[in-house]
């Protein structure tokens, strides 16, 4: 499930926008309404989109220096605390993810040094000590703060990533990350306990940082295990599948005589058809005669990988797909086992329980 809304592709980059950066607009909105009329909300409202398009063009900056190492980036989100750019791998290199990480707050230096050249010393001073209606000020100030809040040296922050990359050149990756998480959920701790005392935003911003950090430390983790471990350690081998031209009764019969709730349909050749899934059986009994091929109802847009297949590239196919499960051929293209989220998860326990054999 998605809470974020795709506004527009640019360079085949997706952006997209999280609800609750929506529900902020409309927050901000009603708050200077009520304070000072429309024109105060336009004004006001006009500082949070400009704000954001820094933020946008902060993202870009990871995006382009992620596109110099071979990386895409399908997709930046914007959440009420930032961007997110998405890269389609992490960097292998920690030196690769210094400057990926770098090149985020670089563009908000540069847009700062711009804005600067406008407004002068002067006009910066003053607006960091009074506030004030000067928007080019404003943003000046708001540019400053990007910096020195994405440069603190926390997960989910820029600044945890350039932490993590130089601890990296000394420790293990997993290692690193888990220091730059901890810190990472401290500042959460230490945002949310200023915000309790007055500041809102604080406490909206610590549930992030602390979401943030977490992911972060369970992505590393899953990363050290794709590291130890190809596709085949992780799937299912002990599997039924159907042949395509079976009715919808035998698999009904097969589905109530196993634990299995999906199933593989595989076509005259021996090849993978589809995938006939529980949700959609049922769907289907609810409208077809059960004496129907499951051919005819199965999903044929499922992605297969290869035994052969990096164990971090196939958990991203899953997720993206939102499949139940994922077909595993071996290289004669010939069905072999089944990856499941239930598996991936099973796997990570496993290997989290036994962290001393880990290092052995
Ligand atoms: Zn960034």
């Amino acid at each position: 499930m998605s809470w974020s809304l795709p506004i527009f592709r640019i360079a085949g980059i997706q952006l997209r926008i999280h609800i609750t950066f929506l529900l902020l607009i409309g927050w901000l909105a009603v708050g200077y309404y009520a304070q000072g009329g429309s024109a105060m909300a336009l004004g006001r409202i006009l500082f949070v989109l400009l704000l954001f398009l820094c933020v946008v063009l902060h993202e870009f900056g990871h995006a382009i220096a992620a596109k110099n190492f071979g990386i895409n980036t399908p997709d930046i989100t914007l959440l009420p605390i930032g961007g997110v750019a998405r890269l389609e791998r992490m960097p292998d290199e920690p030196r690769q993810e210094l400057i990926i990480a770098l090149a985020g707050p670089l563009v908000n230096v540069v847009i700062a040094l711009a804005l600067f050249a406008v407004v002068g010393w002067r006009g910066f001073a003053a607006q960091a000590t009074m506030g004030g209606p000067d928007l080019p000020a404003q943003l000046l100030v708001i540019n400053v703060v990007l910096v020195l809040f994405n440069l603190l040296p926390a997960f989910p922050m820029d600044g945890g990533r350039v932490l993590r990359a130089l601890l990296a050149t000394r420790l293990s990756y997993a290692r690193a990350t888990q220091i730059a998480a901890s810190i990472g959920q401290g500042c959460a701790f230490i945002f949310g306990f200023i915000g309790l005392f007055g500041n809102p935003l604080l406490l909206f911003i610590a549930l992030f940082v602390y979401m943030g950090a977490s992911q972060e430390a369970a992505l590393a983790q899953l990363k050290d295990i794709s590291r130890s471990f190809p596709v085949s350690s992780a799937m299912v081998r002990e599997f039924r599948s159907l042949p395509q031209d079976a009715t919808l009764q035998e698999a009904v019969d097969a589905l109530l005589a196993t634990s299995q709730h999906d199933f593989p349909v595989i076509d005259e050749s021996g090849n993978v058809a589809g995938v006939l899934t529980r949700h959609d059986l049922i769907a289907a009994l609810r409208k077809h005669d059960p004496q129907i091929r499951v051919a005819e109802v199965m999903r044929r847009d499922i992605p297969t990988v290869t035994t052969g297949t990096r164990f971090e590239e196939a958990f991203r196919i899953m997720q993206e797909c939102n499949c139940p499960v994922v077909p595993v051929l071996d290289g004669m293209k010939r069905l072999v086992g089944l990856l499941t989220p239930e598996n991936v998860t099973e796997l990570m326990m496993v290997h989290s329980a036994m962290p001393k054999r880990r290092a052995a």
